[in-house]
């Protein structure tokens, strides 16, 4: 590398690998999601990184060069954790929300990297390149916002932690206690 086009050159390889790993990787955690947002979510950013990659490509062809990836260690452990829990985990609503925890892992290093590049392209004045890593950067920031509100959902529809139950359980006997403090206040004025 001798200047910041090698170093944007350079980010966009990685990026352009991560983008790949994931088009390789999502459908089979759209298959593995129990709930039908999740599914929908996933299966919806499926579709956006699609066209990410050939975004990528033009941003490529901006800068003159052939689009080339180089492979995302990053990414690939990313996606490993991911391909990890649906091992692991009966299908259900906690392995979705699992997954949703992996999912936005994934989608935050992508913030991270389309801003970099994003930042060095601002630098550099190239305003069409700006452009089309900025409509990446907001669906990426768009799905990671999606699935927050799916895992929202999702809480709902899983029982607490123990603690809340046993909390839960033993909240009843005492209920007893204000009326009779009550009473014994009431008795203490007269
Ligand atoms: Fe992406
Ligand atoms: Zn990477
Ligand atoms: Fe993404």
């Amino acid at each position: 590398m001798e200047n910041l086009t090698d170093l944007l050159v350079a980010e966009l390889k990685d990026i352009y690998s991560a983008e790949k790993q994931i088009v390789k990787a999502l459908p089979k955690m759209v298959k593995g999601a129990a709930s039908e947002e999740l599914k929908a979510a996933l299966s919806e950013h499926l579709e956006a990184t699609k066209g990410q990659v050939t975004r990528l490509e033009e941003v490529f062809a901006h800068l003159e060069q052939k689009p080339k990836a180089k492979h995302c260690k990053g990414m690939e452990g990313l996606l490993a954790e991911g391909a990890e829990i649906l091992e692991e985990e009966e299908a259900g609503v906690l392995r979705d929300l699992e997954m949703i925890g992996a999912a936005q892992r994934v989608e935050h290093y992508e913030v991270a990297a389309y801003g970099t590049a994003r930042a060095i392209a601002e630098h550099l004045e190239l305003a069409e390149v700006v452009d089309l890593l900025t409509q990446t950067f907001d669906e990426e920031e768009d799905a990671d916002h999606k699935l927050t509100a799916v895992a929202e959902k999702l809480y709902g529809q899983v029982g607490g932690s123990e603690m809340e139950e046993e909390e839960e359980a033993t909240a009843k006997p005492p209920a007893r206690a204000p009326s009779t403090k009550k009473a014994m206040a009431a008795g203490s004025r007269r």
